[in-house]
């Protein structure tokens, strides 16, 4: 069987934080603000898995009002999601990224943030699609308030 799953997430640029998004520390005069390490890749993804799996969302299985949460790795938390679904017979066969935002420019940290996001995971890097667009200046993307992304996820199994 196989199962596709959606996931969405945005975060607001603040400065005072190290912005990490699948994993890499990318350099960026502003971090994204949020109650875990606000790692917009992972928790777009964590979602994906989730979704394909009909095993609800990563707000669900990390409330972001329990103190447990709090600067969390968010990569774990994506780790933690795809043992859940691993658990009911699936597992990621693929997975695909986008990010969109106007800076920091993420083309050089791609293969990395693949590269982690895989390894974590457990999975081949082949496995691991991720992508940077801009928003062409149109809306909070375009003003640089904050990033989104997009990341589908497709599970095999029983
Ligand atoms: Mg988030």
């Amino acid at each position: 069987m196989t199962r596709v799953g959606i996931g969405y997430d945005s975060h607001r640029f603040v400065a005072g934080r190290p912005l990490v998004l699948g994993g890499v520390t990318i350099p960026s005069g502003r971090g994204l603000a949020g109650h875990s390490d606000a790692d917009a890749v992972a928790h777009a993804l964590t979602d994906a898995i989730l979704g394909a799996a009909g095993a609800g969302n990563i707000g669900q299985l990390f409330p972001d009002a329990d103190p447990q949460w709090k600067d969390a790795d968010s990569m774990e938390l994506l780790r933690t999601a795809h043992e859940l679904v691993r658990g009911r017979g699936l597992t990621l066969s693929q997975a695909d990224c986008s990010v969109i935002t106007e800076e920091p420019r993420l083309s050089a940290h791609l293969g990395t943030m693949a590269a982690a996001l895989a390894s974590r995971l457990g999975v081949a890097q082949s496995a691991i699609s991720v992508k940077a667009k801009t928003n062409e200046g149109m809306g909070f993307i375009g003003r640089g308030e904050g990033l989104a992304v997009i990341a589908v996820a497709v599970l095999e199994g029983r």
